[in-house]
């Protein structure tokens, strides 16, 4: 078996000895000529490595190939919950070894934390709009002020256990909750739909005074069904808290028996994805502009200890003025400093290579995936990219020195994708000791008004047409939903939100 797994394009990337635990976890199957051993759109969570026999593989009825001794099958299920995408059926007598997606991943995530080093870092930039209260519980900090830009800082003072900082950015919020506090579902009328996925939809509201919001709202039974609940718990607890210019704002939530609300900023400028696919590549000012727009937001949730792990273009959205911001918080997560996390989330293409090995991940994962979207903005297509999910895998594995740059991305461009798609994330710009530092003054930023982008002084590359602050023609049309889900009328479940 450790032959036929060094042989597999996706196992070979492991270590040795990950192999060998995996091996040792191994134990033998058998199955008689004509049997069914993966079926087409079952779940499945094993793995198998062939001994003896052979195999048919076919997918929707058509025979794909055959597949005998030293053969590894059913690759995709041990990363994470999946449908199988083909058929695999024995033509003779077949004795295999098999393996649990659980198992894989306790040897897999057991070998990485031994490895792990554990480090601290605590970002805290001048400037940045400050929404935190911070009271010390142990240890000394010191506050500096930098008078010039890139200037040396000056020292002001040092603050010790029991001092607190950051106080001046409670006030006004706190005005502003008040005002979200007193409103009522009531008080809204749906102008229009702008967006529909499976969760629920997006509507635009207006409220008696005149002023729209966008609404999530979700099906309480769907998210139990889908078992989301935890999901669903900590897009609201960070959207809550992230108080940022380049993050859609989410003012407070509402529930009833049948639906959770999110009520958040509109943003009518429309989603990202769609200008792309309208002029199918951007230049590169137009890049760098929107892809600044995701290093303020990173560098915000990073400071917080959050990870984002969903960047692509369907989630970045533009407002009236042109300018991106980060929606749909599903996969983030607050992991604090020095902490790695271990759940397989995000779309394949943008997905990091230690995501795929599960060797556990940080936010150096975000900075993996913004050198995906650069590359993405700048030709209309991501690099790894193949025709199923574990193809894309193994291509991303292969790294980013195997792709091809088409002549479209300038040499600077070509130079920060290489230095943010590095396979070490203690490599990756944006995760070493200057952190988002290191992008902002990457030669391809040069001359970049990061000062601008942050007040919104800058003009943004596109300017959307929104004519008033009910104009949706941004955004596609969809039709009404008509289905009733059924409320959590009492008898066991619930969600809490
Ligand atoms: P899906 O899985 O289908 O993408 P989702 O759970 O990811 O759904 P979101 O991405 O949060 O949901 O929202 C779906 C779409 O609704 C967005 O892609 C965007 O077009 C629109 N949308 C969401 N929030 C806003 C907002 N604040 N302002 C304007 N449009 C929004
Ligand atoms: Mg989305």
């Amino acid at each position: 078996a450790t032959v036929s797994i060094l042989d597999n394009d996706f196992m070979k990337n492991l270590e040795l000895s990950q192999i060998q635990e995996i091996v040792d976890c191994m134990y033998p199957v058998e199955y008689g000529k004509d049997s069914c051993i993966i079926k087409e759109g079952d779940v499945g969570s094993l793995v198998y490595v062939m001994e003896d026999g052979k195999v048919e593989v076919t997918k929707e009825g058509l025979k794909l190939c055959t597949m005998g001794p030293g053969k590894v099958f059913g690759e995709l299920a041990i990363l994470y919950n999946c449908t199988r995408t083909a058929t695999v059926k024995t033509l003779t007598n077949v004795k295999l070894w098999a393996i649990d997606r659980q198992c894989f991943q306790t040897i897999m995530m057991r070998t990485g934390l031994i490895k792990h080093t554990e480090y601290m870092e605590f970002l805290k930039r001048q400037g940045a709009r400050g929404d935190t209260f911070f009271i010390i519980s142990k240890g000394k900090v010191n506050v500096n002020r930098e008078d010039l830009p890139n200037g040396e800082p000056v020292y002001l003072r040092s603050l010790g256990k029991g001092d607190w900082f950051g106080e001046k950015a409670l006030q006004g919020y706190e005005a502003e909750n008040a005002f979200f506090f007193n409103l009522n579902l009531a008080d809204f009328n749906i102008i229009d739909t702008l967006g529909v996925g499976g969760f629920g939809r997006v509507e635009l509201l207006k409220s008696d005074e005149n002023k729209t919001f966008a609404m999530k709202i979700l099906k309480k039974r769907h998210i139990v069904d889908t078992r989301q609940q935890e999901h669903i718990r900590s897009e609201k607890l960070i959207m809550q808290e992230a108080h940022s210019d380049f993050i859609v704002r989410l003012y407070r939530t509402f529930k009833d028996s049948k639906y959770l609300y999110m009520l958040m900023e509109a943003c009518l400028g429309g989603e990202l994805w769609t200008i792309l696919r309208d002029r199918g590549s951007f230049e590169d000012s137009t890049t760098r502009f929107y892809t600044a727009c995701v290093v303020e937001a990173f560098a915000y949730l990073h400071s917080k200890g959050i990870i984002y792990r969903d960047l692509k273009p369907e989630n970045l959205i533009l407002d009236h003025r042109g300018y991106a911001k980060l929606v749909d918080f599903g996969f983030a997560k607050k992991i604090g400093f020095g902490k790695k996390t271990w759940t397989f989330c995000g779309t394949p293409e943008y997905v990091a290579p230690e995501i795929i090995l599960n060797k556990g991940h940080d936010i150096s994962a975000d900075y993996w995936s913004l050198g995906i979207l650069m590359f993405e903005l700048l030709t209309g297509s991501p690099p790894f990219s193949g025709p199923d999910p574990m193809k894309t895998y193994n291509i991303i594995l292969r790294g980013i020195d195997m792709i091809e740059f088409p002549k479209k991305i300038t040499k600077n461009a070509a130079n920060l994708i290489k230095k943010l798609c590095r396979d070490n994330p203690c490599e990756r710009l944006g995760n070493l000791k200057n952190g988002v530092k290191d992008i902002q003054k990457h030669k391809w930023f040069e001359g970049f008004n990061w000062e601008g982008l942050k007040k919104g002084t800058l003009t943004p590359p596109i300017v959307p047409n929104v004519t008033s602050p009910v104009d949706t023609s941004n955004f596609d049309s969809f039709p009404e939903d008509n289905e009733d889900p059924p409320p959590d009328d009492n008898s066991g479940w619930d969600v809490d939100f």
